[in-house]
């Protein structure tokens, strides 16, 4: 399971400023692509081979300051929930205030790892000045510069050190690792359960304590599944707002730890905002997706019923055209079995592995028909491709200017990959590097 550690502290002590300090720039093709809506306040990071979900809390509203204290409160409840390391962000400049005091004593009760950490000493003098900040009475306060990168290196080995060990297992190669993500009251559960093909009894985790996802594998035609985290897809009894940004994290996880990722929208909402954030998770993952549009029996239908939905599914998620979308009930049942179905048609493109003469054979015809554009006035070329990874698969071109290749030809050259290896439903990574 990927360790989440997350940012807390009031507005403008330096949360975002530490959090994008600590993404680093995304990877340019994603910046590319547009269309991609995500929640800016997560991130996957990898430090020093440990990969984990960073998490900013001041997103989850907007801050007004009669609502501050209740605010702070849910933030650090969250965190306490939900995180396995805390970084508590306190304001050097500010100050230590009354809300940090209160935050500080329900951070102390917790049975986790806390770092409390004053921001913005941005040099040796304000060091001195942080002193107050003992008055707290906690045994270790680091003091940093996220702005200017002062003692941020230091702390992320202290919070890198304090991650939980992931239980390692050698990924099962048989197994395919399905997410169900999605919106509260979609019916995920309902899915679930019927996927299960029975009502399985889920005890509810009480409120307040960790949970450990509980998985749940199932046989269907011999072959084996997984459904991931199946107690955070059951999880109930929180507030309607609450239970959103619960199951972005929830969702989080899960992607993280799947093969195939099934979106489910509900058909009587359509696509929301929050539809778009996890999508736009799960794209960036490249993992495989399967739009499913679930209570499909409560609407009255005609004739253009379906094919609006595709519209609107194919218009608000442009970059991920390849995802099969499916329309269900998991009230009565309609179309659950093409579930699997689908789930068994992207993941064997998804594991997929071609032949390095397959797919030079391809790549040079693809550029042969259809040159790259000239690059600063030079001529690009193509040496040689070759498949470097499944679970998407990954192809790395050697080329004389892999910085000259433009987003649309990078574009061409992945739908001539997917027509010829009949790579519909699967996410593709292609990967330019240079040669002389
Ligand atoms: P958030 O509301 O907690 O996410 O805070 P922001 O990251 O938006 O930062 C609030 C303000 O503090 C911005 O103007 C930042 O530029 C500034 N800031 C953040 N980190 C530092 C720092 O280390 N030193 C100084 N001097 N200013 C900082
Ligand atoms: P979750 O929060 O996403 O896990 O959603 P649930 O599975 O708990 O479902 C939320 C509500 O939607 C429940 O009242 C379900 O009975 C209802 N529901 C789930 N699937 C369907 C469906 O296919 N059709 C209809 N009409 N209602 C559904």
């Amino acid at each position: 399971m990927i360790p989440i550690v997350a940012i807390v502290g009031r507005p403008n002590v330096g949360k975002s400023t530490l959090f994008n300090r600590l993404v680093g720039r995304r990877k340019a093709i994603v910046d590319d692509l547009p269309g991609v809506t995500r929640d800016r306040n997560y991130e996957t990071v990898t430090r020093f081979g440990r990969p984990f979900i960073l998490i900013d809390t001041g997103g989850f509203e907007p801050a007004s300051e009669d609502r501050l204290l209740q605010q702070m409160r849910e933030q650090s409840q969250l965190a306490m929930e939900e995180a396995d390391v805390i970084i508590f962000l306190m304001d050097g400049r500010a100050g230590l205030t009354p809300s940090d005091v209160e935050v500080v004593e329900m951070l102390r009760r917790v049975d986790k790892p806390v770092f409390f950490v004053v921001n913005k000493v941005d040099g040796e003098k304000l060091e001195v000045e942080s002193a107050e900040f003992y008055t707290l009475g906690v045994d270790n306060i680091a003091t940093i510069s996220a702005e200017h990168n002062r003692g941020v290196n230091d702390l992320m080995d202290e919070v890198v050190a304090a991650l939980p060990e992931g239980k390692k297992g050698a990924a099962e190669e048989d197994v395919t690792r399905i997410a169900v993500v999605g919106r509260p009251n979609v019916g995920k559960s309902s899915l679930v359960n019927r996927l299960l093909g029975y009502e399985r009894v889920v005890a509810n985790p009480t409120p307040g304590t960790t949970r450990d996802a509980i998985d749940t594998y199932f046989t269907c035609n011999k072959k084996r599944y997984l459904l991931i985290d199946t107690a955070g897809i059951r999880r109930k009894g929180k507030t309607t707002q609450k239970l959103e940004k619960y199951s972005v994290v929830d969702s989080l996880r899960s992607i993280e730890r799947s093969d195939v990722v099934l979106i489910v929208i509900s058909a009587e909402d359509g696509v929301t905002e929050q539809d778009e954030r996890i999508a736009g998770y799960a794209y960036e993952a490249g993992r495989a997706c399967i739009f499913v549009v679930n209570k499909w029996d409560a609407l009255t239908k005609d004739n253009s019923t379906i094919g609006k939905f595709v519209d609107q599914i194919r218009t608000e998620f442009k970059y991920l055209p390849f995802a099969p979308i499916l329309f269900v009930s998991a009230l009565t049942g309609q179309r659950i079995n093409k579930v699997v179905e689908e789930v068994d048609k992207v993941m064997a493109q998804y594991a997929k592995r071609v032949s390095t003469a397959d797919l030079n054979r391809v790549f040079s015809e693809a550029v042969t028909s259809h040159h790259p554009p000239l690059s600063q006035g030079k001529r690009v070329k193509f040496y040689y491709a070759t498949q470097v990874g499944t679970r998407p698969p990954t192809f790395v071109a050697f080329t004389n200017r892999p910085e000259g290749i433009h987003f649309s030809y990078e574009r061409y050259l992945l739908n001539k990959l997917r027509e010829a290896f009949d790579f519909s439903g699967t996410p593709l990574r292609l990967i330019f590097r240079g040669r002389e």
